[in-house]
C-alpha cells in the first residue's frame, strides 16, 4: 500500500512543554490507525500538528512525496487531509445543512457530496433545517465528521469522536464511520476505549509523554500489551492480563 503521510523526526510544543517528541510514523493509504495512550501523552497535538492547526517546532511531515510540514491547514484540506477536532467545533448558530455545505468549498471532489453524506449519516437528514448546537452529542459528532468528510479527504484524523457521547450514540458513530472505511477512506483516530480501537484499527499506535512506544498490527498487539504502554513497560503492575486500560487511563488522569 503506498504510503500517503510520513512523518519524520517530529517535534511540537506547548510553550516549553514538549508535546510530541521524535515522532516519527508512516500512514498508508487504507489504514485505520488508532492512536491510543493515557491523557497528555500528546495524541491531540500529533493530530493537530498533521493537519496544520499546532506548529511543528522540529522534524518533517510529508504528503506523498511533498514536504507539508509548514503548510497551512486550508491547502492540506485541498491535499485531501481533514480533521475532525476534538470537541466538534461546529458552527453551533448555523444549521446542520449550512455547517455542511460550508465545507465544500474547501475541499476536493469526489466521491462525498451533501448527499453521500446523508447517505452515510441518515439520522441528520431531519435535522438539516436544526441549529447545530441544538442537537444531540451523537448528532453533532454525525454533523462534524460529515463536514469533513464533505472535503473529500484522503485521510481522515478523527480525535476522540467518543467523547461525552452515550454508547448508543458511539455505536451510531462507528457504525457510520464504518461505511466511510468502506469507501477506502484512510482514518487515523483517537480514540480511548481499546476494545472499540480493537475492533476497527488495521494498526495501534501507542504514545506515551510525546513518543511512540509502539506501533504495532492490530492482531500483533494484545490488550494488556497496549495498557503495559499507556504507563512505560516499566511499571510491571500495568502489563496485568486483566488490567483494563480504560480503568487505567482514569487512575492516570
Ligand atoms: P487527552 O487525551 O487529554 O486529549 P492527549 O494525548 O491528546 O491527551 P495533548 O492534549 O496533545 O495529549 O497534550 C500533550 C501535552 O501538552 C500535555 O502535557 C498537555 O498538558 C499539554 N497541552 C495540551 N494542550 C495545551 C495547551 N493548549 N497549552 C499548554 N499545554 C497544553
Amino acid at each position: 500500500m503506498s504510503v500517503l503521510l510520513s512523518i519524520d523526526n517530529l517535534n511540537a510544543h506547548h510553550g516549553q512543554l514538549p508535546a510530541v517528541r521524535n515522532v516519527s510514523l508512516q500512514v498508508r493509504q487504507g489504514d485505520i490507525l488508532a492512536l491510543v495512550g493515557a491523557n497528555g501523552a500528546g495524541k491531540t497535538t500529533l493530530l493537530r500538528t498533521l493537519a496544520g492547526a499546532h506548529r511543528a517546532s522540529s522534524g518533517t511531515v510529508r504528503w506523498e512525496d511533498v514536504d507539508i510540514t509548514h503548510l497551512p491547514a486550508h491547502q492540506r484540506v485541498s491535499e485531501g487531509l481533514a480533521l475532525v477536532p476534538e470537541g466538534r467545533r461546529l458552527f453551533a448558530g448555523m444549521t446542520v445543512r449550512e455547517n455542511l455545505l460550508v465545507a465544500r468549498a474547501a475541499g476536493r471532489r469526489g466521491q462525498w457530496s451533501f448527499d453521500t453524506v446523508l447517505d452515510a449519516f441518515p439520522q441528520l437528514a431531519p435535522k438539516l433545517n436544526a441549529k447545530a448546537g441544538e442537537l444531540s452529542g451523537g448528532q453533532q459528532q454525525a454533523v462534524a465528521i460529515g463536514r469533513a468528510l464533505m472535503t473529500n479527504p484522503r485521510v481522515l484524523l478523527l480525535d476522540e469522536v467518543s467523547l461525552g457521547l452515550s454508547p448508543l450514540a458511539v455505536q451510531g458513530v462507528y457504525d457510520a464511520l464504518r461505511g466511510v472505511m468502506g469507501q477506502g477512506t484512510t482514518l487515523v483516530l483517537v480514540e480511548q476505549d481499546l476494545q472499540r480501537v480493537q475492533a476497527v484499527a488495521s494498526r495501534i499506535v501507542c504514545m506515551l509523554e510525546g513518543r511512540v512506544v509502539a506501533d504495532a498490527p492490530a492482531d500483533q498487539l494484545t490488550r494488556a500489551q497496549i495498557t503495559a504502554h499507556y504507563f512505560g513497560a516499566q511499571r510491571p503492575e500495568a502489563a496485568q492480563p486483566n488490567h483494563h486500560a480504560h480503568d487505567a487511563h482514569k487512575e492516570a488522569a
